[in-house]
């Protein structure tokens, strides 16, 4: 690397930056506090889709005091469709922090921002250049990306070294005085220009000397090691319509207060037994329904054999079993049909709810970096509360002893019937509410 290359670089791509720079919501001010909101926002996500959340959490949550002390579920409601929650909820454990430890206020310390819940060595770096304009690196794939194209540096990105390595680099190239827009930048040249699959050099600031462009490289870098590719797993879940007092509603699920979407609100749904098999590696995006896939009113056989003395307490449609195979008179086996028969055996093993699948509803994909949701939806009627597991079901469905007893229990405090108003209160991951926006919009 030369030291004109170097210093050419800075001094170009930062006048540059100086006159062609995005007007954005956060680059209105560089309060600590909305810095580190943008960027926790901006991890895995597209500046277009964080603008109109950003401004909302703002205006909901001005402080970082004002964001500490709101309920979870307001945080996460607020953030319902932009996905990776733990950044939410992480990022109110670190407002926490800051006012417990730092009167509210973000403090101008490295250390003490990097030692924040959900702050990492990227963020960290962005917070102290872009607030208090401290000459520390920002590195992300982005930056990487460009700094090894214009360095023309061949190691793998995907290593621990390589990225202290740039972080070095990064840290050399920072102009004096200059830091938060210099790092700002290089963040914007990525986005913009020296662009993943198309690097727009005939329009690059930097060009001139770009070692990777002049190599012929600039389609070829950064070198990056391919990431195993997520794991795919089937769920079933369950589109569960009331009758009575409930008509009109759907019967919404309570995730547990830790791990994966802790405490946010969901279809019931179960891990499909054919999980491990080698699934379809096209990815859906939106809803495949029934009738866009010529299944249309796709009846299953729901294999499930009502109680007796309970069958009567389901709903007059469900009593009557018109139109609906059952254990004695279940139709052709088929994907679909075994399915709708694993969700209810589980259901009801599970959480000691009885519902009768009527039909395939429809499908669609939620993608998590290490897992790929394979949603298969159906219609379902809902039946009656039982003690749960009382049924036992094994992974492949049959029921491992019968049910002694079915009597009818209340509703666990984890379940609620939720219509499109208490849809605007409660916070859905973002597979669970295109789900039941396309059900509602179907539907009216
Ligand atoms: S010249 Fe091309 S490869 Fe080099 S930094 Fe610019 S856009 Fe990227």
């Amino acid at each position: 690397m030369s030291t004109e290359a170097a210093s050419y670089f800075s001094r170009e791509l930062l006048s540059w930056y100086l006159a062609n720079k995005r007007e954005l919501p956060w680059r209105i001010s560089r309060d600590p506090y909305r810095v580190w909101v943008s960027e926790i926002m901006l991890q895995q996500t597209r500046v277009d889709t964080v603008i109109p959340y950003y401004e909302r959490f703002m205006e909901k949550f001005p402080t970082a005091a004002a964001l500490a002390t709101a309920p979870e579920p307001e945080v996460l409601k607020c953030w319902e469709g932009l996905g990776y929650y733990s950044r939410a909820r992480n990022l109110q454990a670190g407002a926490r922090e800051v006012l417990a430890r730092h009167g509210g206020v973000l403090p101008d310390d490295r250390d003490a921002v990097a030692a924040l819940r959900g702050v990492g060595p990227y963020t960290t770096g962005a917070i102290m250049s872009i607030a208090f304009n401290r000459p520390e690196p920002a590195v992300d794939g982005n930056v990487m990306r460009v700094l090894s194209r214009y360095f023309c540096l061949e190691d793998d990105i995907a290593k621990p070294s390589t990225r202290i390595g740039i972080e070095k680099l990064a840290a050399s190239l920072i102009p004096e005085g200059a830091a938060g827009d210099f790092n700002q930048a290089l963040m914007e040249l990525g986005a913009l220009v020296c662009t993943p699959k198309s690097p727009g050099c005939l329009t690059c600031p930097v060009m001139m000397h770009c070692e990777g462009r002049m190599a012929g490289k600039e389609h070829t870098l950064p070198i990056k090691t391919k990431a195993k590719p997520p794991r795919r797993e089937t769920r079933i879940a369950a589109l569960i319509s009331g009758s009575g007092e409930h008509a009109g509603k759907l019967l919404a699920r309570r995730r547990p207060d830790s791990g994966l979407l802790a405490q946010m609100w969901e279809l019931p749904h179960v891990l499909a037994p054919e999980s491990d098999a080698p699934a379809p590696a096209a990815k859906r995006r939106g809803r495949k329904a029934a009738s866009a896939s010529g299944a249309a009113a796709q009846e299953v056989a729901a294999a499930i054999e009502w109680p007796q003395a309970s069958a009567d307490a389901a709903s007059g449609a469900d009593a009557s079993g018109a139109g609906h195979a059952t254990a004695a008179g279940v139709e052709p086996p088929d994907r679909h049909a075994a399915m709708a028969d694993f969700l209810s055996r589980s259901l009801s093993a599970e959480d000691g709810l009885l519902v009768r699948p009527v039909s395939w509803w429809g499908e669609t994909d939620h993608v998590f970096s290490h897992i790929v949701w394979d949603m298969q939806v159906f219609r379902a009627e809902f039946g009656f509360w039982h003690r749960a597991g009382v049924q036992a079901a094994d992974r492949s469905g049959q029921a491992a002893e019968a049910s002694p007893s079915y009597g009818e229990v209340a509703a666990p405090a984890n379940y609620a019937w939720i219509g499109p108003e208490e849809m605007k209160t409660l916070a859905f991951p973002n597979v669970f509410v295109r789900i039941l926006q396309d059900y509602w919009r179907d539907r009216d």
